[in-house]
């Protein structure tokens, strides 16, 4: 059997069609297949791979820390200089409220834990989530997740969770002193890129004060200078009481975090001792490669570019085919008229050498969430290809 075939085979397969190029190298904002053909990356590993691939610094970083140590013990018990650096350079950059870092190994990881600390800080039975809201797949996320066709299959799901509509004061009349938490994401992402509205997201804030119930910002998606702001809750002016990141924040390595304040965070210490667990979860080699991530990102100054850069893409991406153009920062979603005619111009770009995706909850979006170092050039081409195939 080829390797096409094994992975058919004995890789458990969740998609009906899988794009199934063979990768065997990625560097830069291009991916390489085993014909040799180059690929430009326009979804960086969903939203992962901020700085592109392959960078060496990170690499040097892996490298370095597996040297030293890989995993060592469970979570919480050794000190790992990883861990401690990285939790702390992350304190720096955010409000002193959020200056407690717990580290999982995905994003998903950190819904549970942060729904968990919500729980056990509330003694509360209610959640409230969005409609079209995507917080991770294991089953906890997955009855947070704003959409019965995802949810339906996978009954019963966690009770006690309401769904309501993103920017509707629905949402916001609901809060009251049953509510444990309110999640959102800053931004919507697989619902097609969909903002919230400043005054909705602070009045959402507010009541959650006024009640007692926690607000937990998921910028799993967003986070990392995607909006062009360090973090997506800027743009809005508010402070979440959980924060939950994941995707860039392993620089490419596998890594999650639900942050809140120190005080909120010793919940997790007593009754019952160890309020979560995980063997892996900040894992030191993780740790070091987001650092180093982190790091580049601020010293070279990505974030101050990406507002240029996705002013360029919306200029450029004008055709009589395009119903609609979101977008927040790099991240955009192109809505054409069906999920059928961006599959097949999904198809058709990727022949020219550009990959790309679709979105969830918006199979008729195409997904843009490059590297943010995309270059001038490389929208140009980008966009160039993506219209072509429009056409
Ligand atoms: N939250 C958001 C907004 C996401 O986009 C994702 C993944 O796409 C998750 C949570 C889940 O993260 P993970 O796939 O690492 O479990």
């Amino acid at each position: 059997m080829n390797i096409r075939q094994l992975f058919q085979q004995h890789l458990a397969q969740t998609s009906p069609a899988p794009v199934g190029l063979h990768i065997v190298r990625a560097k830069g904002n291009y991916l390489f297949d085993d014909t040799g053909k180059q690929y430009l990356d326009l979804i960086g590993g969903i939203s992962v791979c901020n700085l592109g691939h392959s960078r060496p610094e990170i690499i040097e970083a892996i490298a370095k820390q597996c040297e030293a140590y890989m995993h060592i013990m469970v979570y919480g018990e050794l000190i790992q200089t990883p861990q401690v650096a990285y939790a702390s350079a992350l304190a720096a950059k955010l409000p002193a409220s959020l200056n407690s870092v717990y580290f999982t190994n995905s994003g998903a990881e950190a819904t549970e834990g942060a729904i968990k600390l919500a729980r056990r800080l509330t003694c509360r039975p209610h959640i409230i989530a969005c409609n079209n809201s995507y917080h991770g797949s294991t089953t906890g996320a997955l009855a947070v997740m704003g959409d019965e066709y995802w949810r339906n299959a996978f009954r019963p799901l966690m009770p006690g969770v309401s769904h309501l509509d993103f920017n509707s004061s629905e949402l916001i009349d609901n809060i009251d002193e049953t509510t444990a938490c309110v999640i959102l994401e800053s931004v919507q992402a697989e619902a097609g890129i969909i903002a919230p509205e400043k005054k909705w997201i602070q009045a959402v804030k507010k009541k959650c004060e006024e009640k007692g119930a926690l607000l937990i910002v998921d910028e799993i998606q967003f986070g990392f200078g995607r909006t062009g702001k360090l973090w997506g809750f800027e743009h809005f002016e508010i402070e979440p009481d959980i924060l939950l990141l994941g995707k860039a924040l392993g620089g490419g390595m596998p890594l999650g975090a639900f942050i809140s304040s120190h005080e909120r965070m010793q919940s997790l210490t007593s009754n019952p001792v160890l309020g979560h667990i995980t063997t892996f979860g900040g894992h030191p080699v993780s740790c070091a490669a987001g650092l180093a991530a982190f790091n580049l990102l601020l010293e070279e100054q990505v974030i101050a570019k990406v507002a240029q850069k996705e002013e360029l893409f919306l200029s450029l991406l004008k055709h009589p085919a395009i119903k609609d153009v979101r977008s927040k920062g790099l991240l955009i979603a192109v809505q054409l008229d069906s999920a059928e005619t961006v599959q097949t111009v999904l198809n058709r770009c990727l022949a020219e050498g550009v990959f790309s995706d679709w979105f969830l909850f918006a199979p008729d979006c195409i997904r843009i969430a490059p590297p943010l170092t995309i270059t001038e050039a490389e929208i140009r081409q980008a966009c160039s290809i993506l219209l072509s195939s429009l056409s």
